[in-house]
């Protein structure tokens, strides 16, 4: 029997790429593994990016092994919310699971199940069989602290997050306004409310919880996790911060890093809002006024408005916008020479990566943000959805490696806000500082990643465990 370790990422490729990057990573350093990723196929979430992204995997790295759950369709309902949509998904495959589980039983003793934490229904399957399960948290420690203190803060609190001033102090933050909470999360008697509830209390019953992250970037977060500060009257498992994972199976070549190559060294601000993230007609106005205000360089990843007015668009990237309607008359050739507009897509790590990038306008979603350390690229922070108002925070007040864009009340960021934070990123000595900051950070990436760096002594540690956990 071969020893095995089975991933259960949820659906989304964000999700998807940071499981199959730890799977690299174990791989790199422990080949005696078999490693399995049980795909949970979704109708509705990228399902093209998902294809192509497993058929390069499969060929530049043989040895991670992909498991298909066939799945049946979601109703079309466009109102379903991402983080519903994901439950519904894994719930649907749960008989699906048993089956590929049970078939790679056969051949295989399971030494860890990793899942994600949209799949934790996953544990009645694991429970059932005895399988050892792990979490794998795709985002920062600092919102793993909120969520594992969620189920304290339910039971100190009575009124809808949405509506309190002032939260109970959470541990690993100096101040937590309420609302940084994510928006599924403001109202009480919501379906998802529970869910994400039932969820946090679920980690507890974990054999340990791996996080992409480094230590030295979430040093507060990481250290209220280890002591068990964010669980006060319960068990803490392990934690094990083994990141930064970020993809590398990455696109070389594309229009917009030709044009890239035109623009002279850290002069360019590239603003991209993530695989789900869509800003209204009118902040898209506000955007290209400001950018063209700025007298910056930019490459800006546009994307149709959605129909209504959310924030996130579950079915991935749909039309192609039409720029003449969206933008400002002439704006395109009035910044021909300083700045390009791509449409829906551009090859994020490698734009990050390019020396003429100078500076990020992000949604803070958590792969973007490490992709940024990663590249020494500092960023404008402006999140949109999920968990990405805790990250700003985090990355603004904690590892200073981005400087905050601020909302009107009602959600919108001005052109002049736009303008007066991409000069400050890109001119003044506030912006230095951020730079200065991120460089440091991603002078550590390399070393963590290293043997006896902070991030593979924390897999080496995860390793060992799983040998014995197994054994007992
Ligand atoms: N991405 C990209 N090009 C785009 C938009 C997104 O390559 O135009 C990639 C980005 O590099 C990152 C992922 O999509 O790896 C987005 O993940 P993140 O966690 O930042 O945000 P999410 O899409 O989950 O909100």
């Amino acid at each position: 029997m071969e020893d095995a370790i089975v991933l259960y990422p949820s659906a989304g490729m964000g999700h998807l790429i940071s499981m199959v990057e730890l799977a690299k990573l174990i791989l790199k350093h422990y080949s005696l593994f078999s490693i399995k990723v049980l795909v949970c196929a979704s109708p509705s979430i990228s399902p093209d990016a998902t294809t192509k992204y497993i058929a390069s995997v499969s060929t530049t790295t043989p040895s991670v092994v992909f498991h298909h759950l066939p799945t049946a369709p979601l109703p079309p309902d466009s109102s379903l919310k991402v983080e519903q949509l994901a439950y519904e998904l894994s719930c649907l495959n749960n008989p699906n699971l048993r089956h590929a589980l049970r078939t790679i039983l056969e051949t295989s003793q399971i030494k860890a199940f990793i899942l994600d934490f949209f799949n934790d229904v996953a544990f009645d399957v694991t429970d059932e069989l005895k399988i050892p399960t792990y979490y794998f948290y795709t985002s920062s420690a600092s919102s793993l602290t909120v969520f594992l203190y969620f189920p304290t803060l339910h039971r100190s609190t009575k009124e809808d997050f949405k509506d309190i001033k002032k939260l109970p102090e959470i541990p690993g933050w100096s101040s937590f306004p309420a609302s940084n909470m994510p928006e599924v999360l403001h109202v009480r008697n919501s379906y998802i409310y529970r869910r994400l509830l039932e969820s946090a209390e679920k980690f507890t019953k974990s054999k340990g919880i791996l996080v992409n992250t480094f230590e030295s970037l979430e040093k507060r977060a990481v250290s209220s996790l280890v002591e068990g500060l964010c669980v006060p009257d319960g068990h803490t498992p392990p934690i094990y911060c083994v990141g930064p994972l970020i993809s590398t199976n990455e696109i070389t070549e594309h229009e917009c890093l030709s044009w890239l190559s035109t623009q002279p060294s850290k002069s360019v601000v590239f603003l991209c809002f993530g695989s789900m993230g869509m800003l209204s007609a009118k902040q898209l106005m506000e955007m290209a006024i400001g950018l063209e205000n700025s007298g910056h360089g930019f490459l800006w990843v546009v994307r149709n408005p959605p129909a209504d007015n959310t924030k996130q668009s579950v079915s991935g990237v749909a039309e192609e916008p039409n720029l003449d309607e969206l933008l400002p008359q002439g704006f395109l050739d009035r910044t021909r020479d300083r700045g390009m507009v791509v449409m829906s897509w551009a090859p994020q790590v490698a734009v990050l990566n390019h020396d003429s990038v100078g500076g990020f306008v992000t949604h803070c979603g958590w792969n973007s943000i490490l992709e940024a350390i990663c590249a020494g690229v500092p960023m404008l922070a402006w999140p949109l959805y999920a968990e990405q108002k805790m990250n700003k925070a985090s990355l603004v007040e904690e590892a200073k490696v981005a400087l905050p864009l601020d909302e009107l009340e009602d959600g919108l960021v001005s052109a002049g806000e736009l303008e007066k934070r991409v000069r400050e990123l890109m001119e003044s000595d506030t912006g230095k500082q951020v730079r200065e900051r991120i460089l440091t950070f991603r002078n550590e990436v390399g070393p963590s990643m290293e043997k006896d760096g902070s991030s593979v002594t924390a897999l080496a540690k995860f390793i060992d465990q799983i040998q014995v956990s197994s054994v007992a």
